[in-house]
């Protein structure tokens, strides 16, 4: 550990919530970050009228990349597609609280790039027919 954390994110990397997997997610996504070896694998439930059923991710990696994972998915929970759309940077770093070192930046996006990349693949498979 390198920096001084608060407690908070050392409580949500220690004892992650919406920690595993679920049943029959409408979505799966996975997310690396390669620079320092951070995985996560999204999973989402999306209901029909596209708000969020249910989340829950595995991963492993830095305290950074792991509790805004954490913290991430506690926040879209039954929201919609939309407002996960609309969910920013800003927003990871305001729910981690802290000063991110640019070299850290990517462990703190890991699952915010993780979740949109699933929620555009969901936009794009809504606009497909049947057939495909
Ligand atoms: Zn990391």
């Amino acid at each position: 550990m390198d920096d001084l954390y608060r407690d908070e994110i050392l409580e949500h990397y220690r004892n992650p919530h919406n920690f595993g997997t679920l049943d029959e997610p409408t979505l799966v996504k996975e997310g690396s970050n390669p620079l320092c070896g951070d995985r996560i694998t999204l999973m989402l439930e999306i209901n029909d009228d596209g708000t969020v059923k249910d989340v829950a991710f595995t991963g492993r990696g830095c305290a950074i990349s792991q509790a805004s994972a954490s913290m991430l998915t506690d926040e879209i929970k039954g929201k919609s597609l939309t407002e996960i759309a609309t969910t920013g940077r800003q927003d990871v770093l305001d729910n981690l609280g802290i000063e991110i070192s640019p070299a850290r930046m990517k462990c703190a996006m890991l699952s915010l790039e993780t979740l949109k990349s699933a929620v555009s693949d969901r936009v794009a498979w809504q606009g497909k027919t049947d057939e495909e």
